[in-house]
C-alpha cells in the first residue's frame, strides 16, 4: 500500500479488505500488507504492480498521472463529482467499464476500494485574500488539482505522505493538503499553518486497489467475485468511517487548538475553476482516452448537479 502504517482509515481499510477477503475465501486467498516501510517506494504502487513485484496494491489512481493521464480522474476531479454521484457514475455510468478501458492497457485490473470523502483545502501558513497572496507558494497537493493551482502560479509538489510534516516544518513547502480532520490532526499541521481552508479540489478522492492482470486473470471465478465485493465492500466502510472520524476528529482539533476555518475568496474559486476547465480540455485533446472519460464524467455531472441540488444541497440548507 502508499499508505504508512498506522494512517487512520488508510491503513485499517487495506487491512479489512485483506482479511475479507481471506475469511470469505474460508483462506484459499491470503494477502500480506506491506507498508512503504517495507516497500520503500509509496507512490510506486502502479510499476510494482503492473511488472508483477507485487501481484496487488492499494494506493491512488491519480498519482500515476505521468505513466498514464486517464488514471487521474478515476481518483477524483476538481470541482467535480462528490462520493454520491462519484458512486453513481462508478457503478451504474460507465464508471467501472472506462477504468477497465484504461488500467487494462497497463496490464492491471483495478476496483474503487475507499474512498475519503470530501477533502479539506488545506494548510495554510497565512491566510489567502487575493489570487496574489497564492503566487510562488509551494504546496503539497498531488493529482490534477496540482496543476490547477500550478496554472494560477503556485509551486505544486507531490510528497508521500510519510514526509508532509518535516517538509512543512523545514519550510520545503508553505501549505499542505493532505485529508481531513482525522489524519490531518495526527500529522500536526495546524502546530505550523493555523489557516484551514475549506475544500474544492478533491470533493471525494476514491482510492484504488490495483491487480497485475494476468494475475488475476487465472484466479478461479468465485475469487474473482469476492474480490470485486471486497473491494466495494472496502469502498463503503473506508467511506463511512472518514465521515465519522472526521466528524469526531474536527469537534476535539477545535477545542484544543486555534484554527482558523475558511473558505477561498470567490475570485480565487473562479480562476482556480477557469484553470480547471482549461486544463480538462488540454488533456482531452493530448489523450484522447483521458477525453472520453472527461466527457462521460461531465454528461452525468451536468445533469446530477440538478438532481444533487434539489436533494442534498436542499435538504442541508433546511435542516
Ligand atoms: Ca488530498
Amino acid at each position: 500500500m502508499s499508505w504508512p502504517d498506522g494512517t487512520p482509515m488508510f491503513h485499517n481499510n487495506v487491512h479489512r479488505f485483506a482479511g475479507n477477503v481471506e475469511k470469505m475465501s474460508a483462506g484459499r486467498m491470503r494477502i500480506t500488507v506491506d507498508s512503504p516501510g517495507k516497500h520503500k517506494a509509496p507512490l510506486g504502487i502502479f510499476d510494482m504492480v503492473r511488472s508483477g513485484a507485487y501481484e496487488m496494491g492499494h494506493t491512488a489512481s491519480y498519482y500515476y498521472k505521468g505513466k498514464d493521464p486517464a488514471t487521474t480522474f478515476f481518483t477524483t476531479t476538481p470541482f467535480g463529482m462528490t462520493p454520491t454521484e462519484m458512486n453513481a457514475w462508478y457503478y451504474y455510468g460507465g464508471g467501472l467499464e472506462l477504468l477497465d478501458e484504461v488500467y487494462a492497457r497497463h496490464n492491471i485490473v483495478a476496483f474503487p476500494a475507499g474512498n475519503t470523502h470530501l477533502q479539506m483545502g488545506g494548510w495554510f501558513k497565512k491566510e489567502i485574500h487575493s489570487i496574489s497572496d497564492l503566487k510562488g507558494l509551494k504546496m503539497r497537493i498531488p493529482g490534477l488539482a496540482g496543476e490547477v493551482v500550478s496554472k494560477v502560479g503556485m509551486k505544486p509538489v507531490s510528497i508521500p505522505p510519510g514526509e508532509l510534516y518535516t517538509s512543512l516544518e523545514r519550510g520545503t513547502i508553505d501549505a499542505v493538503e493532505w485529508a481531513g480532520p482525522a489524519n490531518d490532526e495526527k500529522l500536526g499541521f495546524h502546530k505550523i499553518a493555523p489557516f484551514y481552508y475549506t475544500g474544492w479540489h478533491e470533493p471525494g478522492a476514491e482510492l484504488h486497489i490495483l491487480i497485475n492482470k494476468s494475475s488475476f486473470d487465472t484466479l478461479p471465478e468465485d475469487i474473482k467475485i469476492i474480490i470485486t465485493v471486497a473491494a466495494k465492500e472496502a469502498s463503503f466502510d473506508m467511506l463511512s468511517e472518514s465521515f465519522f472520524r472526521n466528524t469526531i476528529a474536527w469537534q476535539e482539533m477545535k477545542k484544543k487548538n486555534d484554527i482558523k476555518i475558511r473558505t477561498f475568496p470567490d475570485d480565487v474559486l473562479r480562476v482556480f475553476k477557469q484553470a480547471n476547465d482549461e486544463l480538462l480540455n488540454e488533456i482531452a485533446i493530448k489523450s484522447p482516452l483521458a477525453g472520453k472519460i472527461i466527457n462521460s464524467q461531465k454528461a452525468f455531472l451536468d445533469k446530477a448537479k440538478e438532481w444533487s441540488r434539489i436533494t442534498d444541497a436542499d435538504y442541508l440548507q433546511l435542516r
